[in-house]
């Protein structure tokens, strides 16, 4: 039902694997990532972009860029997925947190990385579709809540690592907390006007927090209710 043919869908995947290959090489002296992980690129090819995205998007499914998802959000453009993941290394026993689960493309890719992927969207509509896709493509090891990310999510904590994928202008305490030492966190950080500072910060096994810039970077704002 408006699926491409399959192979069309591959091709476009094909050369965007390529071109977010091309693009770490680019950003490695930035990022210092020149080359994206088997696991992560094999993820980026595996889960079908097309589906996270709506009908009258799907000719630039596999386009290298954000697309609109309603309610004034987008899908985040692939590369930065695949850069984001790269960070965050989960490995296949890690419980991940996600803020901002959109359209649950990012939430798949977790998923298929990770052990259990529990992600907080404060949008009810785009909650229940990311729900409904995710089921529909049989990640039975994910978990959605409707509510603010800016309080993570308190009683599935502590995590392995967390994802922010809307820009903070600083970084929710609840997060930092709720992190387990040795563990990670990757956030853009910045006013949502401006390009933002997508950041690493770690939490070593004493619970001191260590950060790192990586690239500026464009998202729509992590909307803090209490404000
Ligand atoms: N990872 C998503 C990107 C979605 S854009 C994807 O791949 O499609 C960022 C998302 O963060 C939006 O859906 C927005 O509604 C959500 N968001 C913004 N502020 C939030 C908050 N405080 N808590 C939870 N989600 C939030």
């Amino acid at each position: 039902m408006g699926d491409k043919p399959a192979s069309a869908d591959e091709a476009a995947r094909q050369l965007l694997l390529e071109q977010v290959a091309a693009e770490a090489s680019e950003t490695a002296g930035l990022t210092g990532c020149a080359h994206f992980s088997d696991r992560v690129m094999r993820a980026l090819a595996t889960v079908p972009r097309h589906r996270f995205v709506h009908t009258e998007q799907r000719p630039w499914a596999y386009a290298d860029r954000p697309l609109p998802i309603g309610h004034g959000q987008t899908i985040s453009q692939p590369f930065i997925v695949a850069l984001m993941t790269e960070l965050l290394a989960p490995d296949p026993q890690a419980t991940v947190l996600e803020i901002g689960a959109g359209s649950g493309y990012q939430t798949a890719v977790l998923a298929s990385l990770a052990r259990q992927v529990y992600s907080v969207e404060r949008i009810p509509e785009l909650a229940h579709s990311a729900e409904q896709r995710l089921r529909q493509l049989q990640f039975d090891n994910v978990a959605i809540r409707v509510g603010d990310g800016w309080d993570g999510w308190a009683n599935c904590a502590p995590f392995d690592s967390i994802m922010v994928t809307a820009a903070a202008e600083e970084v929710p305490p609840a997060l930092l907390r709720q992190l387990k030492p040795g563990g990670r966190l990757v956030i853009p950080v910045g006013h949502h006007h401006c390009t933002q500072d997508l950041r690493v910060i770690g939490k070593d096994a004493q619970g001191r927090i260590v950060s790192r810039s990586v690239l500026p970077v464009v998202f729509v704002p992590l909307v803090h209710e209490g404000e």
